[in-house]
């Protein structure tokens, strides 16, 4: 129109219908959302104070203390991916100059590293090679070294495939004066963890892996322990939207009225409450089992194929190493294209190396173990193989 003001177009392409393809997810998250939980997502709006919201925030705050076995009366959801957990854990715990131990055997470690140290604290690393996990002495030799005040670790490395035991860490942490803080985004669900049991203080997880629930809300949870460290702090927490204090109000943790923070992703609480439910409903014993029978059966099939397991600890996701002569683009991109399966490549340290297969909440069947295996003999008949 000659007399429009405007110098930008309705874009063409959002003109025309949306189209989101059928794939099945088995990489290492997202997984695929059963119909109960986009159903929940899909509901009309309401507003994120009125009485029926805030009930629904209770059930998540029920349902994450079951998943993370803890009676912490400061567990709840951030409107936010699994990374928002990991700097709203660092950004409240640490204050500039605190020493924060952080246990790196992947690339986990080395993204809480980097957040901390952006948040001015004395990082101190302790490595393992990609591939390995850590065993209490080496915690406890990184613990008298540093005197740390916090410890990261990573339950569920998704990175590598490696699943951290966890029993006497806490205890250790503790007996040093140290915090403990695990990040379970990857394994909640897939791999028995006990918060209080094992003494965790600070846990955070992710919606959607083994919970199928859309990226972008995340459960946490603060230990009595992790509680008086946030009551001692010197400053403000540099993140407004993060403040556990003024989330805690806002979700009903700390015993007074109610007060708005932010905008809460409503909708995105409605699939988290269905997520969790349907956690509740199959039981967590019931659902680790699933995780460790269906990844069992998963690495017989790649061993059988004559394929090189990089490390099969974790229920959740399984690391393959690329078959010599291969490209790991052409395998992932044949199984996208030919058969609608994702599975994914290495990531950080394993980048070039891995081929990642993720069977995670829904997605742990026996169907789909046989699906990807099906896939994937195919692309390794199909699949340009470089002569050595
Ligand atoms: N920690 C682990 C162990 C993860 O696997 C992931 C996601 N792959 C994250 C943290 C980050 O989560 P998000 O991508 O949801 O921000």
């Amino acid at each position: 129109m000659a007399t429009s003001l405007l110098r930008v177009c309705p874009p063409g392409e959002l003109l025309r219908p949306l189209a989101v393809p059928e794939r099945l997810l088995l990489g290492p998250g997202p997984s695929n959302v059963p119909r109960r939980i986009r159903a929940a997502g899909a509901a009309q709006l309401l507003g994120h104070m009125h009485p029926e919201v805030l009930q629904v925030m209770d059930e998540i705050k029920a349902g994450i203390q079951y998943a993370f076995q803890t009676r912490n009366r400061l567990s709840l959801a951030l409107s936010g991916s699994g990374h928002c957990a990991m700097e709203a854990a660092l950004l409240n715990l640490l204050e500039r100059g605190d020493t924060v131990l952080v246990a790196i055997n992947g690339i986990w470690g080395q993204r809480a590293a980097e957040i901390a140290r952006r948040l001015g604290a004395n990082v101190c690393e302790l490595l393992k090679p990609p591939g390995q996990y850590f065993t209490p002495q080496d915690i406890e030799q990184g613990l008298v070294q540093h005197k740390p005040l916090v410890l990261f670790i990573t339950h569920g490395e998704s990175s590598t495939g490696v699943l951290q035991p966890l029993e006497g860490l806490g205890e250790l942490c503790h007996r040093h004066g140290c915090l403990l803080l695990v990040d379970a985004v990857a394994s909640l669900g897939g791999a028995p963890i006990f918060m209080d049991q094992q003494e965790i203080d600070v846990l955070y997880s992710g919606s959607q892996k083994v919970l199928n629930v859309p990226p972008g809300t995340a459960p946490i949870s603060f230990s009595e322990r992790a509680r008086e460290k946030l009551l001692r702090r010197k400053t403000k927490p540099p993140s407004y939207y993060l403040d556990m204090s003024c989330l805690a109000n806002y979700w009903g943790c700390d015993g007074e009225p109610r007060r708005y923070h932010h905008t809460a992703p409503i909708n995105s609480f409605f699939s988290l409450r269905e997520g969790l439910a349907l956690l509740a409903e199959r039981g967590l014993e019931s659902s680790w089992e699933r995780h460790r029978a269906n990844c069992s059966l998963l690495c017989q099939g790649l061993l059988g194929m004559g394929l090189e397991l990089f490390k099969a600890r974790l229920p959740t996701i399984t690391t393959v190493r690329v078959p010599e002569g291969y490209s790991w683009k052409d395998i992932t991109a044949f199984l996208m294209d030919k058969h609608g399966v994702e599975i994914a490549g290495g990531l950080g340290p394993t980048a070039g190396k891995v081929l990642r297969i993720g069977l995670m909440g829904c997605n742990s069947t026996r169907d789909n173990v046989e699906r990807v295996l099906g896939a994937l003999r195919d692309a390794l008949q199909r699949c340009p193989r470089s002569r050595l």
